[in-house]
């Protein structure tokens, strides 16, 4: 436990107490903040997406935090993603909505998971389990409205729906949402995005002329949620900007708050002399003597080796250029001649928030990197780029509004 992080400003760095090589900080506050927004601007209620791990920030404490933000459900991709959840104490509404025919549907089914099916073999499957467990199964709707990737087909409708009924009638399944998931939901005035939603209405629409009423219907990941209050029915569904992102950039930051700070520390400094080529092949040549820093972040922790050679760090307030490849376990910083003030064990921020550097003893000088700043160098997209950072940087949170900060 990290008694001294709570009630810290959201920019101070916590007390380290495992002392590992890199950290991923988790600010709660801001996923608090990024829920709050999203129900603002929607005007709905929110299923925060925690999957793949909350998009690499901890599926756990982001769920429980969205959930005591306000948020009423978690949707995950895998059914061992929400008992994951389950078996660590989180007792809302989950859905997992991506099952290969080996699933665990008997072990989701035991775990009160709400499994979004796309075919009527997945529902065939969930019937199955819950006929097992004499119990009965909470099963979701995933229906293929267009984006032509996982739900329902068109031609598998019929079949679907039929089953569906029967099971709901002999009390195997219970029917809790539909959803679907757009196209083009980045571009808010897509064509396609109302197509979608009038697609999903019909759906609704047949499944009530069977008798079978949805608690819930959603559509909308982040960037509908916030530009496309028309579309999103009973709930938005969103995920990049739980975590503070914009998905739609272009049209400012909608006030999210960015919840990670990729951050390491300074391992080496040494000096070179001018001519020495430094890490492998020798890619970059000290102009002249100068200092070097090693910072322990590598491909293996999703810094990107395409970024070699163009990667900034940000240390004491100020940025220094990366020099040589980025190699699995580590990058080389050019301190230059004079060392740049920086000594081994300095806190070096990769990417975060803008104000990520800004303590009361180091005022920011420079602005810190952002994960989008990494996915614009690398023609990627910043959920990449966050869901990516590895099991190895140590997940850290700070400013649980509800309760204890810890690592
Ligand atoms: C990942 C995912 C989301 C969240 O999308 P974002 O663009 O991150 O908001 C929503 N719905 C489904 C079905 C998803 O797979």
């Amino acid at each position: 436990m990290e008694p001294c992080a709570q009630g810290k400003p959201p920019n101070s760095e916590p007390v380290d107490l495992h002392a590992a090589n890199l950290y991923a900080t988790v600010d709660l506050g801001a996923i608090a903040h990024n829920v709050g927004v999203l129900r603002d601007r929607s005007g709905t209620d929110v299923i925060a997406v925690v999957k793949a791990d909350g998009y690499a920030h901890g599926a756990l404490r982001v769920g429980r935090t969205a959930l005591a933000a306000g948020a009423i459900a978690l949707g995950v991709a895998q059914i061992d993603e929400a008992r994951a959840l389950r078996a660590g104490g989180i007792d809302g509404h989950l859905i997992a909505w991506l099952h290969t025919p080996q699933a665990d549907f008997a072990g989701g089914v035991a775990d009160n998971i709400d499994i979004a099916v796309s075919s009527p073999r997945q529902l065939a499957r969930v019937i199955d389990a819950a006929r097992t467990l004499g119990r009965r199964a909470t099963v979701s709707l995933k229906v293929d409205t267009g984006l032509a990737r996982s739900g329902i087909s068109i031609d598998e409708w019929d079949r679907t729906a039929d089953l569906l009924a029967s099971a709901v009638a002999e009390g195997a399944v219970e029917l809790s949402t539909v959803m679907c998931h757009l196209a083009f939901g980045d571009v808010p005035d897509h064509p396609l995005n109302s197509v979608q939603s009038q697609r999903l209405d019909e759906a609704v629409a047949d499944l009530r002329r069977r008798g079978l009423t949805p608690k819930l219907v959603h559509i909308a990941n982040s960037p509908a949620a916030l530009t496309r209050p028309d579309l999103a029915h009973d709930a938005v569904r969103p995920g990049l900007s739980i975590y503070g992102y914009s998905p739609i950039p272009e049209l400012g930051d909608f006030g999210l708050i960015p919840a990670m700070t990729f951050e390491s520390r300074i391992s080496l400094i040494k000096a070179v002399s001018a001519g020495q080529g430094v890490s492998y092949s020798h890619t970059w040549e000290a102009p002249e003597d100068t200092m070097l820093a090693v910072v322990p972040a590598g491909y293996a922790d999703g810094v990107p080796r395409l970024l070699s050679g163009s990667i900034t760090v940000h240390v004491n307030g100020r940025l220094f250029p990366g020099v040589g490849r980025i190699c699995m376990d580590q990058l080389v910083i050019d301190l230059g001649p004079d060392g740049g003030g920086v000594a081994e064990g300095d806190r070096a921020v990769l990417f975060g928030p803008a104000a990520a550097a800004t303590s009361s003893i180091t005022p920011a000088v420079d602005p810190v990197p952002t994960a989008t700043d990494w996915a614009d160098a690398t023609g990627t997209i910043d959920y990449e780029i966050i869901s990516r950072i590895g099991s190895r940087a140590v997940r850290r949170y700070v400013n649980d509004p509800w309760g204890d900060s810890d690592g």
